[in-house]
């Protein structure tokens, strides 16, 4: 008989695992979210959207392309060749050239997790709060204490502080105790096209925000609604984390509109979006590329063991998905 895997989070790892598993196993995944994206979320309203997570992607290995390959084929993935620029307080601007093809989904960033999930058996809406030994297995229970469903096996892709809360630390190894995940703001304006600069994303230096994109020039977007996605550095957002939203929302804007020099007056809505886990600190370990606890039934993956980038998220799942396999 088959045996039934509950994957928590259903990220680009997540999905990657069920999908590479779901011939051996039966899978369920469970997400906390209402639509599926992870940190490679779009948020939309009626009018406009921004993908205010990950903001290109790269495809370094074989298999990374080779899983791109039909979605490129059908315009779910495109190559994004922007005009991108590095911004300083204290600098002239200055042309930044890409020397690698770079990727983004289109139309918007979760168009690529909707394309993998279809046909599998996700659960949103749903937080799994406790994972419990129980029976040999596992029984999973969601964020009203209700029993979700009793397993052979549990995969955590939630980031890794998330992962650790849910799962045993002890059977997980000591290992995980040196990763950790940095912060990041992500600052959501619309303005008129008309009203921005002429490049399309800008690297920048030396200030609170790291990263500037006019979200609505990638493509497959609706170029007249006009948004605009900023990054902060890490560190900014560590030392302003539980500072009041509206401030740091402010500070925000004064630097990208000094960094831009867009007027103040251009910008017809604002939010702010606080990303608690959004990257990797460097990797302590360059061999691990997930966890996996066979006698236990228990293993994690997700981007933030082999760096924190979308590749490295599909990596570890990957990889994971291989280890287990000899498993089950
Ligand atoms: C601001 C920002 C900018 C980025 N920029 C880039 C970039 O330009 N290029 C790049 O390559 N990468 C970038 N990244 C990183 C990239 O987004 C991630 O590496 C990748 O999306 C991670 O995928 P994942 O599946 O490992 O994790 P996630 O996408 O985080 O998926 C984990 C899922 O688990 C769910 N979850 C967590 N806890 C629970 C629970 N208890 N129950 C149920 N579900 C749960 C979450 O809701 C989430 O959907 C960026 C990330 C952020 C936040």
């Amino acid at each position: 008989m088959k045996p039934n895997i509950a994957i928590i989070g259903a990220g680009l790892a997540g999905l990657t695992l069920a999908r590479e598993l779901s011939a051996d196993a039966h899978i369920t995944l469970y997400e906390k979210a209402r639509g599926l994206g992870g940190r490679m979320s779009t948020r939309r309203n009626d009018t406009h959207q921004w993908d205010h997570g990950a903001q290109f992607f790269t495809a370094r290995s074989k298999a990374f392309q080779t899983l791109l390959a039909p979605l490129i084929s059908s315009g779910t993935v495109v190559e994004w060749q922007p005009n991108i620029t590095t911004l300083s307080p204290d600098q002239a601007p200055y042309k930044r050239p890409w020397f690698e093809p770079h990727y983004v989904a289109a139309p918007g960033m979760n168009s690529l997790l909707k394309a993998l999930g279809q046909d599998l058996d996700i659960h949103l809406s749903t937080r799994v709060e406790q994972v419990v030994a129980h029976n040999g297995g596992w029984q999973l229970f969601d964020d009203n204490g209700q029993l979700l469903g009793e397993f052979d096996w549990v995969v955590s892709s939630a980031p890794l502080p998330q992962t650790q809360e849910l799962l045993p630390a002890r059977l997980l190894g000591d290992t995980l105790a040196r990763y950790q995940m940095l912060p990041c703001y992500a600052l959501l304006l619309t303005i008129n096209d008309a009203d921005l600069p002429h490049f399309d994303a800008a690297k920048v230096n030396n200030s609170p925000l790291r990263w500037i994109s006019f979200n609505h020039r990638l493509p497959g977007r609706n170029i007249n609604a006009g948004t605009v996605v900023a990054h902060s550095s890490d560190e900014w957002a560590a030392a302003h984390l539980e500072d009041d939203q509206e401030t740091v929302k402010q500070l925000l804007i004064e630097h990208f509109c000094a960094l831009t020099r867009v007027n103040p007056a251009a910008i017809t809505s604002t939010q702010l979006h606080r990303w608690r886990y959004a990257l990797s600190a460097d990797v302590p370990d360059p061999d691990c590329e997930f966890v996996l606890n066979a006698p236990a039934k228990l293993a994690a993956c997700g981007d933030w063991c082999l760096g924190g980038r979308v590749e490295a998220a599909f990596t570890s799942a990957q990889q994971l998905a291989k280890a287990l396999r000899t498993e089950l």
